[in-house]
């Protein structure tokens, strides 16, 4: 998901074998690039196979030779509540029972609007749609489309989907006009993105300085954790939030990772609420689908009255809203309670502690970063703030890392530049078997080898 993935130096032997995963990805590799349906799910950052995974039930998975592990991706974030639990799964079942999809509006995400609605107060009307993708795709055209400006500003290292406009990420200097860095994109497709490094408001600045009159609107996460887990220093969203408003420009806060995950009204709730400001615009997916494809943006009434049928700006989908994904995500959702919310926060303080205890015992120098119950581990002795300094860190000591604890059973994101998450199914004996594999993943980050 990340662009900060680097392929491993080569192949080399790991003290564990997985054959059928192994198969598999032999046949994959022959009809689909690469052999994955998204790329970092492909292992090419840690080398190795992937696992292919054949079911999930609280904190566990398992995998097609029957391994079971600890999982710390939980589908990159939207397990919230864990694996297969009761209540989502009773409310797919009997929703699936009714028919599939209809074309039709139906009770579903009228539902689902309004417990969006509810729980985020600068939401006032929201569109569903079916990838975060699509709701960062459809924002930025609607920040264009009502403000009449062409640029976008968004940070390197914020992961906003695969949108051609945002897969700019190169690019640091101030003000400069990004390359695409993917081939495919188009300079025209990239040429009104400004790329500016994160948590820098002075950049910000000038670049509304030196565009008057031209941004519709700054794009950012809300609390990174594409480029692993770099949250916002202090004042810089709610500095953010005021340039916008200062330059007519819209401020999207983009919470397809962090919404309804690090809170019950995400990061919005842990940070400007608190502040006391709000950004125009948000996006989600990931937690509010419940592991089905759900997705959506909304905020200012004035503004999503742009939207078609009630206004210009074109946006549409087949599956928007699918019977399905609103029953699993509505599911979800009304289970996410506070006393969830509360466990989720002291399940990853419990896991997060418990790797840095292992990383300082063997001297490995790391900085564990947290953004509520976000975390992940930068392999350097200092705080990373942005994107540069994310790349800077001794990524091959988390290959070590990441190693040591998949032969122990324990299944971490396959990257160096990804946030970990955990779920309220994370029970003592997930987290000892966390704990008990620590201490040889320490020792192998440590006698890593760059
Ligand atoms: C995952 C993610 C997206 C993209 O969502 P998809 O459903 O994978 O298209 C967008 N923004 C952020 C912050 C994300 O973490």
């Amino acid at each position: 998901m990340t662009h900060a993935d680097t392929p491993a130096s080569a192949s080399r032997p790991y003290p564990y074998e997985a054959p059928v995963s192994e198969a598999l990805f032999e046949r994959a590799s022959v009809v689909t690039p690469g052999g994955v349906n998204s790329p970092v799910r492909a292992f090419r950052a840690v080398g190795g196979t992937p696992r292919f995974m054949v079911s999930g039930r609280g904190p566990y998975l398992t995998d097609a030779d029957g391994r079971e592990y600890v999982d710390l991706v939980c589908s990159w974030g939207p397990m919230l509540l864990g694996h297969a639990h009761p209540a989502v799964i009773d409310a797919v079942q009997r929703a699936v029972a009714n028919g599939t999809s209809f074309g039709t509006p139906g009770q579903g995400e009228v539902e689902l609007a309004e417990e969006i609605v509810a729980r985020v107060a600068p939401v006032e009307q929201v569109r569903l749609v079916s990838s975060g993708t699509e709701a960062t795709m459809s924002a930025i055209r609607l920040a264009r489309g009502f403000t009449g400006r062409s640029k976008v500003v968004k940070f390197a290292g914020c992961y906003h989907g695969h949108v051609d406009a945002l897969l700019a990420a190169a690019g640091s200097g101030v003000a400069t006009f990004a390359l695409p860095d993917t081939p495919g994109v188009t300079g025209a497709q990239a040429g009104d993105t400004i790329v500016l490094p994160y948590n820098d408001l002075d950049a910000v600045r000038a670049a509304f300085a030196a565009h008057p009159g031209e941004i519709a609107c700054v794009i950012t996460e809300a609390s990174p954790g594409n480029m692993g887990v770099v949250p916002p220093l202090p004042g810089f969203n709610g500095g953010l939030a005021q340039l916008c408003r200062e330059n007519g420009a819209l401020f999207i806060s983009d919470e397809v990772m962090t919404g309804f995950r690090v809170s019950s009204s995400g990061w919005y709730g842990l940070e400007a609420a608190r502040e006391g400001w709000a950004p125009d615009l948000l996006t989600f997916g990931k937690v509010m689908g419940g592991g089905f494809p759900a997705a959506a943006f909304g905020g200012r009434a004035d503004v999503m009255a742009h939207l078609a049928p009630a206004g210009p700006v074109y946006q549409a989908g087949t599956l928007s809203g699918n019977p399905i994904a609103t029953a699993a995500g509505l599911a979800q959702l009304r289970n996410a309670t506070d006393e969830v919310y509360a466990t989720v926060d002291r399940v990853a303080a419990e896991i997060s502690g418990l790797v840095s205890e292992a990383l300082t015992k063997e001297g490995v120098a790391h900085s564990l970063q947290t953004a509520g119950n976000m975390f992940s581990v930068f392999f350097t002795d200092r705080q990373v703030t942005n994107y540069q300094e994310a790349r800077e860190q001794e990524a091959f000591r988390f290959t070590a890392f990441f190693h040591a604890l998949l032969a122990e059973g324990v299944y971490l994101p396959p990257s160096a530049f990804e946030s970990w998450f955990v779920s309220s199914a994370h029970d003592e004996r997930a987290i000892q078997r966390i704990a008990d594999a620590l201490p040889k993943a320490a020792q192998a980050a440590a006698a890593a080898q760059a």
